[in-house]
Formats: structure tokens, C-alpha cells, sequence
């Protein structure tokens, strides 16, 4: 898990926050892509399970080449977050960063 004083730390920054790195390193075990939280700037990795049900949401299919792509959701759970969960998912690609 990722501290999350650190993350608030680079929030006010989306251009550091967003960083190609980030999203380069590999995911965490069992993480099948990874999610960034517009809302509270949080970068995570979740399951395949998961990925499916937000590319649903997002009405897009996870690309074969899902290495290159990650998540981007409007809004989470986590009390830091200043937006709440919203049905508005978007497949980012990591290059365009
Ligand atoms: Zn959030």
C-alpha cells in the first residue's frame, strides 16, 4: 500500500502524480491493470474482475495490450477522496501521458 500523506503530498501536482513511471512499474501480484482516482489522485492495481466490471461501467473493452493502458475513474471510497464513486470510467493509454 501506497501512504496516502504522500499521495495528498503530489496531488496539487497532476503532471508528477501522472507520471509514465507510476504506471510502468510492475503491478502488484494478482493486480490485473491499474486504477488512478481523479478525485483523490490514489493509483492502484485491481483484478481482472474488477477491471471488467469498470469497463462495463465505461462501456470499452480492456484491450489484449492492457500493459499499456490504465484506468481512470471520476471518483472512490476512500474518505481522502474529494469526489464520490461515479459511473464514469475512461481507458487511458499510459504513452499519452
Ligand atoms: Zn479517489
Amino acid at each position: 500500500m501506497t501512504n496516502k500523506g504522500e499521495i495528498l503530498g503530489v496531488v496539487s501536482d497532476e503532471k508528477i502524480l501522472l507520471s509514465k513511471d507510476i504506471f510502468l512499474k510492475p503491478l502488484p501480484r494478482s493486480a490485473f491493470i491499474r486504477v488512478y482516482c481523479s478525485g483523490c489522485g490514489e493509483i492502484c492495481g485491481i483484478t481482472k474482475e474488477g477491471a471488467e466490471k469498470l469497463a462495463r461501467l465505461g462501456n470499452f473493452q480492456i484491450p489484449p495490450n492492457k500493459e499499456d493502458f490504465f484506468l481512470e475513474i471520476g471518483g472512490c471510497d476512500l474518505p481522502v477522496c474529494d469526489s464520490s464513486p461515479k459511473d464514469e470510467v475512461f481507458l487511458k493509454k499510459i504513452e499519452d501521458l
